[in-house]
Formats: C-alpha cells, structure tokens, sequence
C-alpha cells in the first residue's frame, strides 16, 4: 500500500509522543519527534552560556548537526543526547528558542527534508501548518491542564529511576506547562494551532491504548479511501 504522512501537533502532554510512536510501529512507519530537535537546539545553546533568546545570534547555530539513530534516540553532534534533553530545564528554554525565525528556519527546513520520502508519523506543533501542510492525515491532540501535568510529571518520576523529581515539584510543573503552551500558541512565527483539516482528538480520559487506536483508525480509514 503507498505511504501517507500523518502529522501530530498539540500542546506538551497531550500524548504525541506515546501515540505517534505507538501508530508509527502500527503502521510500520517512521516516527519523527520534532520536539527533540528544537530540546537538542536549545541544549547546543546553553553549553555556549545561552539561556536568554536576547542572548541569541544566529552565527551560534553554526555547526550544529542534530540526528536520529533507528531507535529515534536523538543525536547533538554525534552526541546521544536523549536522556539530557528531556529535563523541564530543556522544555522550558527550548520553547523560548523556537519562537525564533532563524531557528524555525533551519529545523523546519531539515524536518521538511526527513519526511519527503513518505511513511512518516511525525509529532510538534507546527506539523500540520507548516512542516508536512499536504499530510494526508492531521490529528490535533489535546487534553485537560491537569491531566497532561500529571503525564509530565509522571515521565519525571520514571526518568528519576521512580523517584520524585528533586528540582521541580507538580504545582511549578503545571505552571511551567501552562506558560509553555501559552508561548507556543501565542508566538508570531508557526505558533501552535489545530489547522482547519486537522482532526481534534481529546485524549483526557484515553489510556494509551485507546489514543493510538482512536488515531489509528482515522489513518486507516483514509487509506482504505485512497
Ligand atoms: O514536544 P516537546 O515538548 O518535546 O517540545 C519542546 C518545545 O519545542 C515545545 O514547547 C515547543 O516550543 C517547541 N516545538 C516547536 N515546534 C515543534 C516541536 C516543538 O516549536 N514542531
């Protein structure tokens, strides 16, 4: 059967990851974590000293080469970064990167490049609206505040070997969440939307299952139209 692509955009914890993961092997298609590229920007930034977008000049992206190896473990010049990437630290100050022009530039254009060959499930914000604008099929995922802070802060607790994270407790987590996502949509540059053919998936009261299941039967479905 021809491939699709199939874009997953929404707010942090709204289960991209999980369920554009979960399809991908469903389908036997790739999985592109878009989010891991602008977390391994932002953390090529900060061991130059910058932490402030005001700091920022595009002359510092220079040499900078992000990769993924086939088990999607994300690579900073060679460097397996994926463990260091996921701290709040890293969503907070990559979140404050991405609204930069120069930085949409050089990810979306790699992003572009990744997924012209097809088969891909690819997950951010800006997938539908700008990254794959002629995906076959686009979901908008999304689920309440509290639940999506608790996904969070539960993926901190396993990272943490099940131990309560030391730096950040669930309330600043929920904070951090909400201000992330009011940044993300309310930037000028790709902010994050559900495009008008995106298909809106609330995933508050899914489990895991339920949300790659729900989304793998409208791929399905649009492939059996094809
Ligand atoms: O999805 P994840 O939480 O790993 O993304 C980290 C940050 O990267 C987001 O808060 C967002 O600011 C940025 N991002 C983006 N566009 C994407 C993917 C991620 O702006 N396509």
């Amino acid at each position: 059967m021809e491939k699709i692509n199939v874009a997953i955009d929404g707010p942090a914890g709204s289960g991209k990851g999980t369920t554009a993961k979960g399809l991908a092997k469903k389908l036997n298609y790739k999985y592109l974590d878009t989010g891991a590229m602008y977390r391994s920007l932002a953390l090529f930034l900060k061991r130059q000293g910058i932490t402030k977008k005001e700091d920022f000049k595009e002359a510092l992206l220079e040499g900078i080469n992000i990769s993924f190896d086939e088990n999607n473990n994300v690579y900073l010049n060679g460097e397996n970064v994926e463990e260091q990437i996921r701290s709040s630290e890293i969503g907070a100050l990559s979140s404050d990167f991405a609204s930069l022009p120069p930085v949409r530039r050089l990810l979306a254009t790699k992003q572009k490049e990744i997924v012209k060959e097809k088969g891909y499930v690819a997950e951010g914000r800006d997938i539908g609206s700008v990254v794959i604008p002629d995906a076959e099929v686009k979901i908008y995922l999304d689920a309440s505040l509290e639940v999506r802070a608790k996904r969070r802060y539960e993926d901190l607790v396993q990272r943490n070997k099940g131990k309560e994270p030391e730096d950040i407790s669930f309330e600043e987590l929920e904070k951090q969440l909400e201000e992330r996502d009011k940044q993300d949509k309310g930037r000028a540059d790709s902010p994050l939307l559900k495009v008008e053919d995106a298909i809106e998936v609330d995933t508050s009261e899914c489990s895991i299952e339920e949300q790659i299941e729900k989304v793998y039967e409208i791929v399905l479905r649009k492939l059996l139209k094809k």
